[in-house]
């Protein structure tokens, strides 16, 4: 049964959804106003796993994860670029597709965005005055009463007296308390907007997230994620928005995900230790990258670390390798997830282990590892034991969106800028076959060398010449 760390109540639980085969899934999304980074590829990838592990555990998920198109940065960075808020948001939502189809992230089910959702938020917030839990100032800001809801903090264990006593909060001379937080903001000139109740005015970022989520998932729903620093206060304020709402329970696992870390340091710009998605997708694949990501454990905060990145592509060329030559029995197309026929079950039950164990992902890669182990001891490439075995680790990776790549291509890589192409090495090889076949040795070790020397390794067996990169 699966075990989720549960954030609310900081311990493992077996994980119980509210209608028996069925889960709604909220993943807080991203705010886009630039490339994502490494920090946004980690919550595509953690949450994209559990997806994933959900819907091979036989549920149906309905997963939204949102876009925040509208915000100060938004707005800022459109003006700074002369474009309107809504190009510059739909060209960074366009970049972040490219990433995620990089990534081999699936498509969540939905994908609301912030300003199609304006009308419920409303509704929201007008509810939320009729009972006392917000209320209008006379600048047409709208404020949530922190004090108004009794069970502020407990998600992230905050007491109200310890913030009230810290008072690093900025204090506002329209709010009535400086804990509390804005819903609604009347629009400056020249700011995007939308009518309301107080005026034209944007939504705060907070209720967003409360309106998409109950709109689409319902009142209550199982999971609740995004990353750990969105705890507080974004995940505390949509907890007192909804509950003060509705007077019931919002989301029953709240799931967060560690941090991303570079060369042992907080990833910021001000540091230039910042590094985007775009920026690694240069020097490693896709592949790689999720490899390295789900090399840790998803609540451990993860360091960037060239050498770590290397050791995820060794990873993959080590079970890329083992696959190569052998045949496997294809997924069913129409359910990618149900388990193939004749699997190694010894196998696949170590590995459903690990990822119910909170999603310990590096346990199940080391699963994967002792598996592709064993394949490499069965020298007979066409054997059952082959066939089987090379089935459960090709099962086994999809159930993480790896080794989705033909053997032998992944092997050889992608033609590199600085290395030679594919075309290339694949004539030289011609030349060696065409140079052994008259029997002038002389060439074909010239060339062998040759090819040594742009870093590629030939393998002869059974008659035919395979290379990789080195
Ligand atoms: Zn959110």
């Amino acid at each position: 049964m699966l075990q989720l760390y549960n954030t609310l109540n900081r311990r493992k639980e077996p994980f119980e959804p509210l209608v028996e085969g069925q889960v709604g899934l909220y993943v807080c999304g991203v705010t886009v106003y630039d490339v994502c980074h490494v920090g946004h590829g980690r919550v595509m990838i953690v949450y994209d796993i559990l997806y994933r592990h959900l819907q091979a555990s036989g549920y149906a998920v309905n997963y939204v994860r949102n876009i925040t198109d509208v915000d100060d940065k938004i707005i800022k960075r459109a003006a700074e670029q002369g474009v309107s808020p809504a190009q510059l948001s739909q060209r960074y939502i366009d970049e972040m597709h490219d990433d995620e189809r990089a990534l081999n992230v699936l498509e969540p089910g939905h994908e609301p965005r912030a300003t199609e959702t304006i009308n419920s938020m409303i509704t929201i917030i007008e509810k939320l005055i009729a009972s006392g839990h917000a209320y209008a100032a006379d600048n047409g800001d709208v404020f949530y009463s922190v004090k108004s809801f009794a069970d502020y903090g407990k998600l992230s264990g905050r007491k109200v007296a310890d913030l009230r006593a810290g008072e690093r909060v900025a204090i506002d001379e329209y709010k009535q308390d400086p804990l509390d937080f804005v819903l609604w903001k009347s629009a400056k000139p020249s700011e995007p907007s939308w009518p309301s109740p107080w005026g034209n005015g944007r939504p705060g970022w907070h209720i967003e997230c409360s309106a998409m989520s109950m709109d689409l998932l319902g009142a209550e729903f199982d999971i609740h994620g995004g990353g750990m620093d969105l705890e507080f206060p974004h995940h505390e304020n949509e907890i007192a928005q909804s509950e003060a709402l509705t007077g019931g329970t919002f989301a029953r696992y709240w799931m967060h995900n560690g941090l991303v870390r570079i060369d042992d340091e907080k990833m910021s710009k001000s540091l230039n230790n910042f590094l985007t998605i775009k920026d690694v997708l240069a020097l490693y694949s896709g592949e790689e990258i999720r490899t390295f990501i789900i090399g840790s454990h998803y609540r451990s905060p993860l360091n960037y670390l060239t050498e770590s990145l290397d050791a995820a592509r060794t990873v993959l060329r080590r079970f890329y390798t083992a696959l190569r030559g052998r045949p496997v029995i294809a997924p069913d197309a129409q359910n990618p997830f149900a388990q193939p026929a004749g699997v190694d079950l010894s196998f696949v039950e170590r590995f459903d282990a690990a990822m119910n164990d909170d999603l310990n992902t590096p346990e199940a890669l080391s699963v994967m590892h002792d598996l592709a182990g064993t394949l490499n001891k069965e020298s007979d490439l066409a054997s059952e034991r082959s066939v089987q075995l090379a089935t459960t680790l090709t099962y086994l990776g999809s159930r993480l969106g790896l080794l989705t790549q033909n053997p032998e291509e992944a092997l050889q890589g992608a033609n590199t800028a600085d290395g030679p192409g594919n075309d290339e090495i694949e004539a030289l090889i011609v030349e060696r076959n065409e140079a052994r076949a008259a029997k002038d040795f002389a060439r074909s070790d010239e060339i062998r060398d040759q090819l040594t020397a742009l870093g590629i390794v030939l393998e002869d067996a059974g008659g035919k010449t395979s290379w990789r990169r080195s």
